[in-house]
């Protein structure tokens, strides 16, 4: 879509040639190393968090006529944006308060385009306070039983999460990379404890002994490191992410427990985020785009999914 003689891309895997490119948060997949004169929209926090993972957005603005940047409460920095009346574009994002975390803030708008990562009416997530409270049940068993644990989520969003939840127990451990977004994240005011530092190459000989807890990357339970934890410290390992809602996900990462914490949406917060903006159409991308498109149209939107995850916004709509 063009606004005037203004043309949007939305979150590119590489440059395309616009007058401005919105980069939605700072998870890889949303990254480019952006061209001399591409102008980007993001946030200076989506800025800084793409410079640490080695991608330089150079000098971003949040200010376009015409255009409004809302929280997508995704992860710090992330957000939505509104094209004039036409277009909300929501980026990744989440429909509850977690943490240091809002939800995702929308606007009316006749076109809505949405992720629907777990667009599939299993996919209803439980409590957030309900799911804290359980894996600190299950760390003082593993502390009683004097074994340490290891809690494995996205090294950018999910484990700052856990890094705030699970703060209190000691020591306290964090994965060099973890610690690294961590540190951002304090840089723009977020209350994140300075635990223990790990680097995987120089200290997985040196940790105590006894219990503790690690705020790790997510990584299979087979893995190089994991297996050392394990053998070496009889470290329990628990993985985070929205996926967990399905049995078997534990057993097939190679993890002891898993929990459903999300940074997205789940089903019913992706039918109340559409119900929010009333649209006259919606496009759906990532996931279960087909099937949440689908039921869309049983509950009487116009919705279909996108032929081409993060095409030019202009080619969106031509298609309508
Ligand atoms: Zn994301």
């Amino acid at each position: 879509m063009d606004v005037g003689e203004t043309r949007f891309v939305l979150d590119p895997k590489a440059a395309v040639h616009a007058d401005y490119t919105f980069v939605s948060h700072a998870h890889i997949d949303h990254m480019h190393n952006p061209t001399r004169n591409e102008r980007i929209i993001a946030s200076k926090e989506t800025s800084d968090l793409a410079r640490a993972r080695g991608y330089d957005l150079g000098s971003t603005t949040e200010e376009v006529e015409g255009v409004e940047l809302l929280d997508s409460g995704h992860i710090l920095g992330s957000r939505a944006i509104k094209i004039a009346d036409e277009v909300y574009y929501t980026g990744d994002a989440s429909g509850r308060e977690r943490a240091f975390l809002g939800k995702c803030r929308t606007r009316r708008a006749r076109i809505l385009i949405m992720e629907t990562t777990y667009g599939s009416p299993e996919y209803v997530f439980p409590q957030t306070a309900k799911l804290v409270r359980e894996v600190n049940g299950m760390i003082g068993s593993a502390f009683d039983r004097g074994r340490p644990v290891v809690l494995m989520g996205y090294p950018l969003g999910k484990a700052q999460l856990l890094s705030y939840y699970f703060s209190s127990w000691e020591p306290l451990f964090f994965h060099d990379s973890v610690a690294a977004m961590n540190k951002i994240h304090v840089d723009h005011g977020v209350s994140l404890k300075a635990g223990r530092g790990f680097n995987p190459s120089e200290d997985s000989d040196r940790l105590p002994s006894g219990p503790w807890v690690m705020i790790a990357p997510m990584s299979s339970g087979r893995s190089h490191l994991m297996s050392h934890l394990r053998s070496r410290y009889g470290a329990i390992l628990a993985a985070f992410s929205g996926w967990a809602i399905k049995g078997g996900y534990s057993s097939s990462l190679g993890a002891d427990y898993s929990f459903p914490l999300s940074d997205h949406c789940d089903y019913s917060e992706l039918i109340k985020l559409v119900e929010a903006v009333s649209p006259e159409t919606v496009y759906t991308t990532h996931g279960f785009a087909a099937e949440f498109a689908s039921d869309l149209r049983r509950m009487g939107f116009s919705a279909r999914t996108l032929s081409a995850y993060q095409s030019s916004l202009s080619d969106y709509v031509k298609g309508d």
